[in-house]
């Protein structure tokens, strides 16, 4: 089978290093023509300690990629552990396709058509699928920058949704040398600009910021159910058919809470490496495993349509608790309910 894969991110990258183990040998596009420092586009660098297992499966060590470990963390005023790091993401995109070449090129619909088997990883995007049922995505936007204490304070990770209008949160990564990304991200915010403003002002006292990189970006929060169809046949002229398969963001494999697409775009890449042969039982595989962000969608869709001042559900805060739980967050029942009053609140503000 001659297969393509189009967008050599974390799912295009560690499908093509998964299909090679198996002896079949896929080439890779990626114009890779983005106008940020590092030379990537979602550069997010925030990732679970649990992610180890996948690159050791094709024999890679996360520990040579951690920059900087993120435990405790700060959620608005609660401190607690996090089994969260911050990786050096764009070594770990050249690692993943060391026995690939990568062609820095779009994969142009006529080159697309000498293939049996194109991938489509080209994350938000969605290049080479037909649109799909919903196109939800928020527009996050992050600064890489240096941070110098005036006294002895250190500025440690955090996660902060209180000060934050709309249904969005602030965060701070630390990736080393005193380098930190700092972002915003959030559906019905209306300045992004702002929050950073306010957030430099309120911190000014106790650190210096200088601004190296900004990083504009969008990120489907569709879902996977949100997201479908994820494959197509298309008829050849020869009469012979060619697969068209998504995976990873192009699918919608993004946490809807916390727009955390890098885990989740590794295990859609392992899940298409073990069904490329049955497209139908991939879709099913993908909607299994990703059952519960058809729940944070939910929750997202209620929150963004509600008109009526009612607060948060019950399911709500109990898709926060297990969203927390699931990332290994020991975050107690009673704070997400704190945090959801925060977030209803957010929802007003967005909607003044
Ligand atoms: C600012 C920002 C911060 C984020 N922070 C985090 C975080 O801290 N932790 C986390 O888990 N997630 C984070 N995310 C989300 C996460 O980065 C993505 O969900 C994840 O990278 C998706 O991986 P992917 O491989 O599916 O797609 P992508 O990483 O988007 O890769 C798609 C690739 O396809 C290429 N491409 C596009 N069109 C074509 C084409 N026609 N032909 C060939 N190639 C093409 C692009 O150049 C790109 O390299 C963040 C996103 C943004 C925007």
């Amino acid at each position: 089978m001659k297969i393509a894969i189009a967008g050599a991110g974390v799912a295009g990258g560690y499908l093509a290093a998964l299909l090679v183990q198996e002896g079949l040998a896929p080439e890779i596009y990626d114009p890779m023509a983005h106008d940020t420092r590092c030379g990537h586009r979602s550069c997010g660098w925030g990732a679970p300690v649990r992610i180890a297992t996948y690159l050791e499966s094709i024999g890679l060590d996360l520990g040579e990629y951690v920059l900087e470990p993120m435990t405790p963390m700060r959620f608005d005023d609660l401190e607690t552990s996090a089994p969260l790091v911050t990786i050096d993401k764009p070594r770990l995109l050249r690692d993943l396709v060391r026995d690939v070449t990568v062609r820095r090129e779009s994969l142009a619909p006529e080159a697309a058509g000498r293939y049996d088997c194109v991938i489509d990883a080209t994350g938000v995007e969605r290049a080479l699928l037909p649109p799909c049922r919903s196109e939800l995505t928020l527009p996050p936007l992050q600064h890489r920058v240096s941070v110098e204490p005036t006294g002895t304070d250190c500025l440690g990770a955090g996660v902060f949704g209180h000060d934050v209008p709309g249904l969005g949160y602030l965060w701070v990564f630390p990736i080393g040398r005193d380098d930190y990304h700092i972002g915003v991200g959030g559906i019905a915010l209306s300045s992004l600009e702002t929050v950073f403003d306010r957030f430099y002002q309120s911190m000014s006292g106790r650190f210096r910021f200088t601004r190296r990189c900004a990083c504009r970006g969008e990120v489907r929060v569709a879902s996977p159910h949100g997201s479908m169809p994820f494959h197509i046949e298309t008829r050849r002229k020869d009469g012979s058919t060619r697969l068209v398969v998504g995976v990873g963001e192009s699918i919608g494999t993004v946490t809807p809470f916390t727009a955390e697409g890098i885990a989740p775009s590794l295990e859609c890449a392992r899940i298409l490496g073990t069904h490329l042969e049955d497209p139908d039982a991939y879709t099913r595989a993908v909607l299994d495993q990703f059952s519960w962000m058809r729940g944070q969608r939910d929750t997202l869709d209620y929150l963004l349509a509600r008109r009526d001042g009612a607060g948060p559900r019950l399911r709500d805060c109990w898709r926060f608790y297990r969203n927390a739980r699931r990332s290994g967050i020991g975050i107690p029942p009673f704070e997400v309910v704190r945090q959801l009053r925060g977030l209803s609140h957010w929802a007003d503000a967005a909607e003044d």
